[in-house]
């Protein structure tokens, strides 16, 4: 029995080796193995063409994989290894460094969608630094591990604010992804608009070791054990815990601290004190005056916020069920709530301050005002007048055409229960608060005219890549183009000069389908330029394109010649300017500074890694 199941297994072993390596071969051999160029069909579909070595796949080649997916690249050893393109099925498409037939070193990933990813992979994920760029505008600039963001990084809005985020590996993972999230629908709700003095927050988050506390019959609440093992941030913020907002003019920051308990019973609360946090950051952007601290004004909205946050987006009432300790104070007196030290213990979770803010809606409602621009009032307007403990009164009496003393007597109209004044479940926050003013983008109207040219006769809708005749100057990676009198901006992916003549300047375009940079020569001065998101797009032949956008080089561009040098780095005029590696065909490479093609300042070192010399302002010095 024993030998049986020996046999059976060798039998399966070498069936499965036949099988990997079945398929058709043309091509060069060498001692009956694959060896130069050929191409391979495997039984399964897959599909190679390109160099062999060996019998195996080693060289440039391009390999279709039955599930679609494309390579287009460097091989080694029958596996993707150094630089190559990989496009996949839905659209998504990695160029960079592949290492063991994986993604590993840098890449680019760009997503149909319009997203990208610039940075570090390690075994297929996003791993080490990395930027992750919306299709927006928005970008998170930060550290990657195992595909995910590690919480340390920055989160620059389309608005041009930036939060500096360190949240800390004690949170859950659906959390932190959850925050992320949070983070983003705020900032399309109602986003942070950077000023002269607050462009720019601190967010540190962590968990602590918690109790649960009982309050009253309905509202459980869990505190944190006071400990010092649980300050993550302490060499950056001291002894701060709980959860708050801090505007200052040397830096703003927030601090949410998270009882642990708060995951363990699922609540709400998890979530809900990033809107009631963020909403103190967005009243310090609109206002010079921080320090205005009436509590039920400041407070209040930041809790109904929060409130009108959870209805919104989880569909649970905080304010029935968290805020409903409405104190009869509220009624019969109401200026308690203005401070904060003589109303502690009548304004249990903010309650009766909530209370407030939703009854001066209602009385708002009684002028003619819609219940979105009541709450646009007391959120926004209000605060925008720079309201100070001395004279926000009258700013009062100004915004809501109500004066303070009218509106607190009002209130002996109403009973203490939160169920009479709330606001309608189907409120949207997005109706609340104005639209923002779209973010600054290239003036069109005066464009950047720093290279123009034109497409041919031949050119197509179904193509990403041009070739440019008649082009009066440069392209660059990164420079954002339009055609003819659209609107429409288009990113440079690649660029390459192909030919430079004295005469030059021959109208055409020509069409290339697929994803390799291979153009036959022609006459005149031509450029090639690979156009983000423009697969599709159609353009008439004598259509002119115009850069309106200067950008930086975001990604590395890759030039080969044709001995096999192969560089890697920035680019100017087709050139390498700037940082970059030049691996030279035998197998010496010089790392640093380029200027106009010419090693600059760098390095040159020898195939085992030894220094063999170094270049000083393009001076060569022997090591
Ligand atoms: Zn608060």
């Amino acid at each position: 029995m024993k030998n049986l199941i020996i046999v059976i297994h060798i039998l399966l072993t070498l069936l499965l080796v036949g099988c990997a390596d079945k398929g058709v071969y043309v091509g060069e051999k060498k001692d009956g193995k694959r060896h130069g160029q050929g191409k391979f069909k495997w039984s399964d579909g897959d599909k190679y063409v390109g160099e062999f070595k060996d019998g195996k796949q080693d060289g440039q080649g391009t390999y279709t994989h039955s599930d679609g997916r494309k390579y287009v690249g460097e091989w080694k050893d029958g596996k993707k290894h150094g630089y190559g393109t990989l496009t996949y099925l839905n659209g998504e498409k990695y160029y960079g460094e592949f290492k063991d037939g994986k993604r590993n070193g840098q890449g680019t990933l760009t997503k149909p969608n319009g997203d990208k990813y610039v940075g570090e992979f390690k075994d297929g994920k996003q791993d080490g630094q990395g930027t992750y760029t919306h299709s927006d505008g928005r970008k998170y600039v930060g550290e990657w591990k195992d595909g995910y963001k590690t919480g340390q990084g920055t989160f620059y809005t389309s608005f041009g604010f930036n939060f500096k985020y360190n949240i800390h590996s004690s949170l859950p993972k659906d959390w932190v992804n959850e925050f992320y999230l949070i983070m983003n629908n705020l900032d399309k709700v109602i986003p942070l608009m950077p000023t002269n003095s607050f462009s720019s927050l601190d967010i540190y988050t962590w968990t602590c070791k918690s109790y649960l506390q009982q309050v009253e019959h309905t509202l459980q609440l869990t505190k944190c054990i006071d400990s010092s093992t649980d300050k993550p941030f302490k060499n950056k913020i001291g002894n701060t815990t709980g959860t708050s907002f801090f505007g200052r003019a040397t830096g703003s920051f927030m601090v949410l601290e998270i009882p642990a308990d708060e995951f363990k019973y699922n609540r709400i609360y998890r979530y809900s004190l990033i809107p009631h946090e963020y909403f103190h950051a967005f009243q310090f952007s609109l206002s010079n005056n921080f320090f205005f601290d009436i509590k039920w004004l400041a407070e209040g909205a930041a809790a109904s916020f929060e409130s009108l946050y959870t209805q919104q987006y989880y569909n649970k009432n905080h304010f029935k069920w968290a805020q409903n300790h409405v104190n009869i104070a509220v009624i019969n007196n109401p200026k308690i709530f203005e401070s904060y030290d003589e109303s502690i213990e009548e304004d249990r979770t903010y309650s009766s301050s909530v209370f407030m803010v939703l009854a001066l809606v209602k009385e708002l409602k009684k002028l003619d005002i819609t219940e979105e621009k009541a709450f646009k009032l007391i959120f926004n307007d209000f605060r925008r007048k720079n309201p100070s403990n001395d004279n926000w009164k009258k700013v009062f009496q100004e915004v809501f055409n109500i004066t303070l003393e009218d509106f607190y007597l009002s209130l002996k109209n109403y009973t203490n229960d939160i169920n009479s004044v709330l606001p309608s479940e189907s409120l949207k926050l997005e109706n609340i608060f104005p639209p923002p003013p779209p973010p600054p983008k290239s003036d069109t109207s005066s464009p950047v005219v720093k290279g123009s040219g034109y497409t041919s006769s031949n050119a197509s809708a179904t193509s990403n890549l041009f070739v440019l005749k008649e082009v009066t100057s440069e392209f660059s990676v990164g420079d954002i183009i339009t055609f003819g009198d659209s609107k429409k901006e288009y990113e440079i992916r690649e660029a390459k000069v192909l030919k430079k003549s004295e005469s030059g300047n021959i109208q055409g375009i020509v069409l290339y389908k697929g994803f390799e940079f291979k153009i036959s020569p022609g006459s005149g001065n031509i450029q090639g330029i690979v156009i983000k998101g423009a697969v599709g797009f159609k353009i008439s032949p004598g259509m002119k394109v115009s850069v309106v956008k200067e950008t930086d080089v975001e990604e590395p561009v890759r030039l080969v010649s044709p001995n096999g040098d192969v560089y890697v780095g920035e680019v100017m005029s087709g050139e390498p300017h700037g940082q970059g590696t030049l691996t030279l065909s035998s197998g010496n490479k010089y790392e640093g500074e380029f200027k106009d093609g010419i090693p600059w300042n760098g390095t040159l070192f020898v195939k085992n890694g030894n220094i063999f010399g170094k270049f000083v302002n393009g001076e060569w010095i022997k090591n």
